[in-house]
């Protein structure tokens, strides 16, 4: 075992504000505001300490970017700083003060979640762009992130958002981020997987997908019922599946997954499925 993989395996251990199931329900043509610039994982935003640069003294946007450009080529990947994609707008950050602000943060946020990966899991699971923009909308709805696998890329933003929990925003990285590693291993963001629905208690019924989380203040709280890790978990078994590899990607929520583990043994078999399947693609 790599040192890589150690410390994975230690970590093993995101939620979700903008999520994959919720650009199919908006209507095209009509942008809904950001609600309140809500952030669903404000409420129990863990206070692990994570380092940040100087917000109010952002570096020039070239230096942002090479620091972008260099941090994900340790992991095989490139920077896109515009988005081209039929599913979603996003803007390009400019050197103004407020994007290099903006900037600055979604670095801060998103670039420790590739540290947490072996470097070649990124191209086993055939991801080559990191595209990073600013006021990215999809169908009309504000989102923080989208898997592309048509593309080979994940999309990050920032959104403007007065104030993000930033270990949140790493919990969704990994959160979207899963959403892409299902298209790839089963082809189907939304495969019913029965493997997977036989680690939940009896009786359990998934919600009608992640759409229906948007527009209402929604705040993503933890464990909220047996074999669920979270509140979000329950609108749908692809989104379960992403917020159990988010949360154990992400310090701050990966520690409270495994102490609710301990007692749960629906939520403890879920981790070890997540564990076993980035073990599995880490070779
Ligand atoms: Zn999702």
């Amino acid at each position: 075992m790599s040192p890589k993989l150690t410390s994975i395996s230690i970590l093993i251990a995101c939620a979700v504000a903008f999520t994959l199931s919720a650009c199919s329900s908006a209507p095209q043509n009509q942008l809904i505001p950001n609600p309140a610039h809500n952030d669903s994982m404000r409420t129990e935003c863990p206070g692990v300490i994570r380092t940040y640069t100087d917000l109010n003294d952002p570096d020039t946007l070239p230096n942002l970017k090479l620091r972008a450009e260099r941090a994900l080529a340790n992991h095989g990947l490139r920077v896109l700083w515009e988005l081209q994609s039929p599913h979603g707008q996003g803007l390009t950050f400019t050197e103004q003060a407020s994007d290099r602000q903006r900037l600055t943060r979604l670095l801060d946020a998103i670039l420790p979640a590739f540290t947490r990966y072996p470097s070649n899991f990124f191209q086993n699971m055939q991801v080559r762009d990191i595209v990073l923009v600013k006021d990215f909308h999809v169908g009309g709805q504000f989102r923080l992130a989208m898997p592309a696998p048509e593309s080979d890329s994940l999309v990050y933003a920032d959104n403007g958002h007065p104030q993000l929990c930033m270990a949140g925003m790493e919990m969704r990285t990994h959160h979207e981020f899963y959403h892409l590693i299902e298209h790839r291993l089963f082809k189907d963001f939304y495969f019913r997987d029965p493997a997977w629905l036989a680690l939940n208690p009896a009786e359990t019924h998934y919600g009608q997908g992640g759409a229906t989380a948007y527009g209402k203040q929604f705040q993503n709280l933890g464990h909220p019922r047996a074999g669920m890790v979270s509140l979000y978990a329950g609108y749908g078994s692809e989104e379960d599946k992403a917020e159990v590899f988010g949360w154990m990607m992400t310090p701050g929520y990966a520690e409270r997954l495994q102490d609710w583990a301990k007692q749960d043994g629906s939520l403890a078999a879920k981790l070890s499925w997540m564990q076993r399947l980035l073990m599995a693609q880490s070779h």
